[in-house]
């Protein structure tokens, strides 16, 4: 009778389950000393989950909080265009990031 509710209904609850897998399968892996951290980009909205020392995650807290550190001393496993995404004021993923830079580096081409 509403064919097209009930088969939202069937992709909702398919999402949710897969999510829940993933969760749990993020639960398994994680170490004792580790913790999920997630941060999403501020271009293109897109998040992005990474595992870090429960001492980073710790340091990146206080970093948010204005401690004068650099950010690649508070992840210093991640790659830059990682860190980019936690660094404050760039908060943008590599993809962006690459975009951005594309832009700039076609402006100062010669005219
Ligand atoms: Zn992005």
């Amino acid at each position: 009778m509403y064919p097209e509710f009930s088969f939202k209904k069937e992709v909702l609850r398919d999402c949710t389950n897969e999510n829940y897998e993933k969760y749990l399968t993020w639960q398994e892996t994680l170490g004792e000393d580790e913790e999920y951290l997630t941060a999403s980009c501020r271009i293109c909205y897109k998040d992005f989950c990474f595992t870090v020392k429960k001492e980073e995650a710790q340091k990146y807290r206080e970093y948010q909080d204005g401690a004068p550190y650099l950010i690649q001393n508070v992840f210093p496993n991640m790659s830059c265009e990682e860190r980019g995404l936690f660094a404050k004021g760039q908060n943008m993923c590599g993809t962006c990031f690459k975009e951005m830079f594309s832009f700039y580096q076609g402006g100062a081409e010669e005219d």
